[in-house]
């Protein structure tokens, strides 16, 4: 939240005005030096004074927008009102932009010289949830922005704003990425069959996250780190196949109820201590599914779950662990337990050299203790971990502590920080673009 701002105005001769704006937040405290806005136009420059106070200067808007956003929340594919306000957006901008994957959008900021195409990203769904926050700006559609997507659309838009403004200076290009279907069926894949990534080829890209994902990173702090920081999730089902009996003759049936409890209670025991307890894992089952008449052995039951891993040799390692545990356990019972792995989602891994150039970058806009390391990955997954597959990147996340988790109705984002992720996608786009 943005307690206070101190605003003082200095003649200089041979700079002209500059107004030094100290902006005091919640755990931020950042001094901005701003040009006079007639001095500014003819010295736009890769400079982080004048990219913070250029985000700065965006930060009703970026509101706006983000407001704007929060109002029309729509799911998976379904965004066409986001699209059209977006698209709507980029031309206000006079940015080029073409529909992908549907209602996905990519816009190319060329530069004026060659060089090489940072990818910015960002999210665009909501989630099937009834808003409770009684904010004046509240959905009413039934769906709710209740993870931030609103927040990292607004914040992409006001990035991609501050990089027009100074496309003469760029070598090479920044394409924005606007990604549907983050929350459901996953949106990165389509997108990147549908060529997202190429002409030109995306040599890097960064994405955000708003919220509290991670507790440790504050309001208005960032949280980074090199190497895996999501977790990959494997969706499970196991069909559990027995015979039917009367209840008053047991021994007649298999019971596939009794197997499933068994399978279940066997499962759980696979996380610790058989897993390395550096390399976090988890397993549920989320979804019982067995049994019609009351007076008859149950002869079928479906498991259904998940297991989330950030190893490849724990996954591996659970995958068939979790196949040989069912199977055993329904040989000893007498019945068949067939075990198939629905879907697979990658864990988000971030690529050291791009962390690293991006943290120099985040340096010029955030004091260093406002950059936390990140030292454990969440155990939730996310679909940039497909566009981190196929291009080295990095994900970081900006905080904004709230009471409710995030996909709560009450969930909310601190939008007094919202410029800083502007400044950030903004800063670290203008550096790899300007090598
Ligand atoms: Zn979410
Ligand atoms: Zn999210």
């Amino acid at each position: 939240m943005i307690r206070r701002l101190i605003t003082l105005i200095v003649y200089q001769k041979a700079l002209g005005f500059f107004i030094f704006t100290a902006t005091l937040t919640e755990g931020v405290t950042e001094m901005v030096l701003s040009s006079h806005p007639q001095d500014r136009h003819s010295c736009i420059k890769n400079d982080p004074l004048q990219i913070k106070t250029a985000a700065l200067d965006l930060h009703r808007q970026i509101i706006r927008w983000r407001r704007d956003l929060h109002r029309i929340p729509e799911l998976s594919f379904d965004l066409h009102r986001t699209s059209q306000y977006i698209k709507h957006q980029l031309d206000e901008m006079h940015l080029p932009h073409q529909l992908c994957a549907g209602t996905g959008i990519i816009s190319l900021i060329k530069g004026k010289y060659p060089g090489p195409t940072m990818a910015l990203r960002t999210d665009m769904d909501a989630l099937p949830i009834k808003e409770e926050t009684g904010l004046p700006f509240a959905s009413t559609n039934g769906n709710m922005h209740a993870c931030g997507h609103d927040a990292h659309m607004a914040m992409l838009l006001g990035a991609a704003q501050i990089i027009a403004e100074r496309k003469n200076l760029i070598k090479g290009s920044v394409k924005l990425i606007f990604q549907p279907a983050e929350e459901a069926e996953g949106g990165a894949e389509p997108m990147i069959a549908a060529g997202c990534l190429e002409n030109p080829k995306v040599d890097a890209i960064l994405g955000l996250h708003i919220g509290q994902i991670f507790p440790e990173v504050g309001t208005g702090q960032v949280g980074v780190c090199s190497g895996p920081v999501m977790a990959a999730v494997s969706v499970f089902s196991i069909r559990i196949k027995g015979k039917s009996a009367h209840v008053a003759t047991p021994e007649a049936g298999i019971d596939a109820i009794k197997t499933a409890s068994e399978i279940v209670l066997a499962l759980q025991k696979l996380i610790p201590p058989a897993i390395n307890p550096t390399s976090p894992a988890t397993l549920s089952i989320t979804r019982i599914n067995g049994g019609k008449a009351l007076n008859a052995i149950c002869d079928e039951v479906t498991l259904e779950g998940d297991f989330r891993t950030v190893d490849q040799v724990v996954e591996r390692y659970l995958k068939s662990k979790i196949t040989d545990t069912c199977q055993s356990i329904a040989a000893t019972n007498g019945a068949i337990a067939e075990v198939s792995l629905i879907k697979d989602f990658p864990a988000t891994v971030n690529d050291p050299a791009v962390t690293r150039q991006f943290l120099q970058s985040a340096g010029k806009i955030l004091k260093p203790e406002n950059i936390i390391a990140l030292t454990k990955p969440s155990m939730a997954n996310e679909d940039m971990s497909l566009f981190l597959q196929e291009i080295p990147g990095t994900y970081f996340f900006l905080g904004s502590p709230c009471p409710y988790p995030h996909h709560h109705p009450k969930f909310d984002i601190d939008e007094n920080i919202l410029w800083i992720g502007s400044a950030l996608f903004a800063q670290a786009a203008l550096d790899f673009c300007s090598a």
